[in-house]
């Protein structure tokens, strides 16, 4: 026997048993965007590297380490994209949609980064991405937090997730803010780990972002950014809270919170699930007013976050939403001899023609009718249909329970499909 190939690491496959459970939350989720306005827009999976490094930033754990960069055919960088939000943006500036100046959107698909694959951490993961364009004010931000309380009370786990927010002010405010930091970690610099050390000198702010257990004590103590801005930063951040207050949404500010991408100002929050660790964030994001420019398009205020599929569907195994796992097969088709196997297919064409909603197996690969008949059972659906050289002949079909203790019956066509519309309510 020849060896397996097997998946790459931290890439996982998403089995039948699973995709139910996972189409039903895409379903909750895209109904709630239309509901508020947001439409879907679907983008490239590979872009080129450069979009991502000068939207990132370099000095970033994605653009530093985390990326799948390869050079194509022609010797050109591409990356897979790690993040949505970079593509999106391009798409808008690229396809000149920005002369409208509102943008509400929204896409799902997967996202690549080479980290070290562990439980909620993987190198190919899914995540949704909702983003405005347009709106420069903190009602765009409360409406985006409010969407996403809601997706988690329809889920059912609103109160395992702990909304934070904090304002990251603007990029002056930052500067000066920057200053600090550096002086107060340059005196514990012996202490801080390799990261966090080549950070006080590239990026500081970042070191706040670090996932190191040993470093927590000293980022405790650092100066808090919030004490470094402005009266517009501080009156942005007042808005958000107080729209967030009226609608009675819970939340916690958390100064250390900075996230790990460079283009973020002004608000920044993230939803974290209890017990959850360093894997603990389900949803995340802010706003990034600086980053259409900063990539050739017009000046545009924007905010967006991304929600991580796999590990909002961590905490859903134990929902009623993965517990009905899928529906069982209304009919299972048996077909026997020449006559039968022809008709049968003919049958089946005419009623999934007439009943759209029917959940309908063809019995492939012929075999006994004692084997079809197990192979029914096993399907669990609640009805066999049976056609045979006889009921061929007499134009008739014959339809057994499977679940029930009902007599078998020997109904036309028409009568079939009335049966099954009374029975199943099509
Ligand atoms: P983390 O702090 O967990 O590394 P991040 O700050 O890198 O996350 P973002 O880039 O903001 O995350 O991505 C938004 C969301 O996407 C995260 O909150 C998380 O739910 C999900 N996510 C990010 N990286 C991964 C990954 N490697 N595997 C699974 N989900 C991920
Ligand atoms: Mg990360």
């Amino acid at each position: 026997m020849s060896s397996k190939v097997q998946a790459v690491r931290g890439m996982h496959d998403i089995l039948p048993e699973e995709t139910p459970l996972w189409r039903r939350v895409e379903s909750i989720l895209a109904d709630t965007l239309r509901a508020h306005g947001y439409r879907e827009i679907r983008l490239p999976v590979v872009e080129k590297t450069e979009l991502f490094k000068r939207s990132i930033g370099e000095v970033t754990d994605i653009v530093e380490k985390e990326m799948y960069t390869f050079e194509d055919k022609s010797g050109e960088s591409l990356t897979l994209r790690p993040e949505g939000t970079a593509g999106c943006v391009r798409a808008l500036i690229e396809q000149g949609l920005l002369r409208n100046p509102v943008h509400r959107l929204w896409y799902l698909g997967p996202m690549f980064r080479h980290e070290r694959p562990q439980k909620g951490r993987f190198r190919q993961f899914h995540q949704l991405g909702v983003e405005a364009f347009g709106l420069p004010g903190p009602d765009v931000d409360a409406e985006l937090i409010l969407l996403t309380r809601r997706w988690f009370r329809q889920l059912g786990i609103e109160n395992q997730l702990e909304l934070q927010l904090n304002c990251l002010g603007s990029q002056i405010e930052r500067q000066a803010y920057r200053q600090e930091l550096v002086a107060y970690f340059g005196s514990f610099e012996r202490v801080l780990d390799e990261d966090s050390q080549r950070r006080l000198k590239t990026n500081p702010l970042r070191i706040l972002d670090s996932k190191n257990p040993a470093m927590q004590e000293l980022i405790a103590g650092a100066p808090k950014l919030l004490d470094y801005l402005g009266e517009s930063s501080l009156a942005h951040f007042q808005g958000l809270t107080s729209i967030l207050q009226d609608c009675g949404v819970r939340f916690t500010i958390n100064p250390r919170l900075v996230r790990g991408l460079d283009y973020y100002c002004l608000t920044v929050f993230e939803w974290v699930a209890q017990g959850g660790g360093s894997q603990g964030t389900v949803c995340a994001g802010g706003r990034y007013d600086t980053l259409v420019e900063q990539l050739g398009g017009r000046p545009t205020p924007a905010v967006g976050f991304a929600l991580g599929m796999e590990r909002l569907i961590s905490l859903l195994t134990a929902s009623p939403l993965a517990r009905s796992g899928e529906l069982p097969p209304h009919l299972y088709l048996i077909r026997a001899g020449a006559e039968g196997e022809r008709n049968g297919w003919l049958l089946a064409e005419w009623l999934r023609d007439r009943l759209p909603n029917l959940h309908l197996i063809v019995h492939l690969g012929g075999g006994s009718l004692k084997n079809q008949f197990k192979k029914a059972d096993k399907s669990g659906a609640w009805y066999a249909v049976i056609v045979g050289e006889d009921e061929a002949a007499r134009g008739v079909v014959g339809l057994k329970a499977l679940r029930a203790d009902e007599p078998q019956q020997t109904l036309s066509r028409e009568q079939l499909v009335a049966f099954l519309q009374k029975k199943f309510s099509f």
